[in-house]
């Protein structure tokens, strides 16, 4: 509960003029339809009391038996609109805030998450939370009103009646709504656990799924996905059970109520305190009231739910990213030397405690267009050296440099705009070569595409498509090969203005003469630039100015190209 408090009032602040107004609206309803109720039963015994012949005013109670049911037609329907508007406005903020808080994380913390409970958490739990406005504020706060209303008409002619409806709708508002919510709570929470299971492994088998099939694990994957099928099944079953619990109890209550309400009613109307019309009309009004309690019975059985998702939600977005930019950050100069001084670094484990050192006590500087290759063993560090170039690691010891200043007092945009990182594992996104290309650098024109295709040695293939650059690369470049693919996200990178490319693996999945030729090409392209190149690939002669060999975490061996 204490997640819902500290997630939802901020975000119902934001919105507070169109969630009020959702409110009145409700209310109006109640009133109107409550009024119906009761107008037409002190009508209708009025009439039948007064009997054929006798004079009777049917216009004015007629009149307003007619505007009343209007009203609530017109009201239900714009408490409808304006709510539901409201409500998904609200979802709306809240999942540009959870994306906004996800992308702001660096990727070893979003590793600790599968990628599909993190879709989960930006879908089913955010659209969870609607329940809590639309299904258990709005009818426990509009029929809680609208019970101390009509609890004091009522006790205007009969007081124990009036607090006999108290009573009853304090239970039906509160006392039923919050055993609910504990009865449900488990369930709840088992509920959006294996929904986000569910698509965490249907994310999982699309992606895999020809790896799956080669090795006959699908059965085995099914099996699986069927637990978890089951298992949400169960718990939501739970969850219907306590519901159709509390309609029940509430239908009980009603009875009881309105027999209160009748044996006190007849009580005054023998004392002569109230007419029997007037005692019919007042009944009917408190059934009334019951009815509009209804939809609470089902939005508290799922209040479990929203408050789990509400857990999942802040445990995302209260994470302070590793990476923030300083209070007042110093500006980096157009171009400089890169420094690595005395720098140590090992990567946190998911407890936070230091794992292995990765870089031990690295110095390294390199020259403003200097280019640099880094060979070494799998595992030596080597991109994790790259890493801490952009920050997405900071060391534990010593300080990186770019032009004298530590990147630690930079702001991360600043230094984004200063290296260009080609990652090891770097995506091709949904899209056309064109919109692929144009992440590197939103401004490049036509020429500068080709060049960069060009440079990376994916122009020809390019020119051959009859698209073009407005080829469809699909969903993760899947419609092209992985050399292509990689060859696609070094071009992105060649294409940025940056005055330092840091390349992973570049030629990963070039065949080895391609290799030798992208080397040489690039010595070219990137002539004037700062390129740090990790690769384990053969260098061609003077494709680097040096290469350095990481091994174990130490810089080993300096040799000239
Ligand atoms: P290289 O690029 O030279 O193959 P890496 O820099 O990727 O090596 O990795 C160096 C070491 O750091 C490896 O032992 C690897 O297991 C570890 N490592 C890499 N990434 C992480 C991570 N996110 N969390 C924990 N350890 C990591
Ligand atoms: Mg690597």
């Amino acid at each position: 509960m204490k997640s819902l408090l500290r997630l939802l009032p901020s975000l119902y602040r934001r919105r507070w003029v169109s969630l009020a107004g959702s409110l009145l609206l409700a209310l109006l309803t109640i009133a109107a339809g409550v009024g119906l109720l009761g107008v037409s039963g002190w009508f209708l015994s009025a009439a039948a009391l007064a009997g054929a012949g006798a004079f009777f005013n049917l216009f004015a109670p007629s009149a307003l038996v007619r505007m009343l049911s209007f009203v609530r037609i017109a009201s239900r329907y714009a408490e409808r609109l304006v709510g539901h508007a409201a409500t998904l406005r609200l979802l709306t903020d809240l999942r540009s805030r959870v994306f906004t808080a996800l992308v702001a994380l660096t990727p070893r913390q979003l590793g600790r998450y599968r990628d599909g409970d993190l879709v989960a958490r930006l879908t089913g739990d955010v659209d969870a939370l609607d329940t809590v406005f639309l299904h258990v504020l709005t009818p426990m706060l509009t029929s809680g009103i609208a019970a101390v209303v009509l609890a004091v008409v009522l006790g205007v002619w009969v007081p124990a009646a009036g607090w006999v409806l108290a009573g009853a709708m304090g239970v039906a508002c509160l006392v039923i709504p919050v055993w609910q919510a504990r009865a449900a709570r488990v369930p709840g929470v088992e509920l959006q656990e294996n929904l986000a299971a569910l698509r965490a492994t249907t994310l999982e088998v699309v992606e895999s799924h020809a790896d799956l099939m080669a090795l006959s694990a699908v059965d085995q994957v099914r099996s699986g996905f069927a637990v978890d099928c089951r298992r949400a099944a169960r718990a939501h079953e739970t969850q219907m059970h306590v519901a159709a619990n509390g309609v029940w109890l509430l239908q009980v209550l009603a009875g009881v109520c309105v027999l209160g309400v009748l044996w006190f009613g007849l009580e005054g109307l023998r004392q002569g305190r109230l007419s029997g019309p007037l005692l019919a009309g007042l009944l009917l009004a408190v059934i009334g009231i019951f009815e509009v309690t209804g939809p609470l019975m089902r939005g508290a059985a799922r209040l479990g739910g929203a408050v789990a998702a509400a857990q999942r939600i802040r445990a995302l977005v209260e994470q302070i990213p590793d990476q923030r930019d300083p209070a007042h950050p110093r500006s980096l100069p157009a171009q400089g030397a890169i420094e690595f001084d005395d720098v140590s670094f090992a990567y946190p484990s998911a407890e936070e405690a230091l794992t292995a050192p990765v870089l031990k006590s690295i110095n390294l500087r390199i020259e403003p267009g200097e280019h640099v290759a880094i060979t070494g063993p799998s595992g030596a560090g080597k991109s994790t050296l790259l890493q801490l170039l952009v920050r997405l690691e900071d060391p534990q010891s010593g300080c990186v440099r770019f032009g004298g200043v530590d990147l630690r007092q930079a702001s991360l945009a600043e230094l984004h705009s200063k290296v260009a990182w080609l990652a090891q594992d770097a995506p091709a996104f949904l899209g056309t070569l064109r919109t692929n290309l144009l992440i590197g650098d939103a401004q490049a024109d036509e020429a500068s595409l080709w060049a960069a295709l060009d440079g990376a040695r994916l122009g020809d293939f390019a020119r051959s498509l009859p698209d073009g650059l407005d080829t469809w690369v699909g969903e993760t470049g899947a419609s092209l090969s992985m050399g292509q693919a990689r060859r696609l996200c070094l071009a992105r990178a060649l294409l940025t203005p940056c005055p330092v490319l840091a390349l992973d693996e570049p030629t990963a999945g070039l065949a080895e003469d391609a290799q030798e030729a992208f080397f040489t090409d690039l010595a070219r392209a990137a002539a004037g630039r700062t390129v740090v190149l990790v690769t384990h690939a053969r260098l061609p002669p003077g494709a680097v100015d040096r290469t350095l060999r990481l091994r174990g975490g130490c810089l080993e061996v300096s040799v000239l190209a």
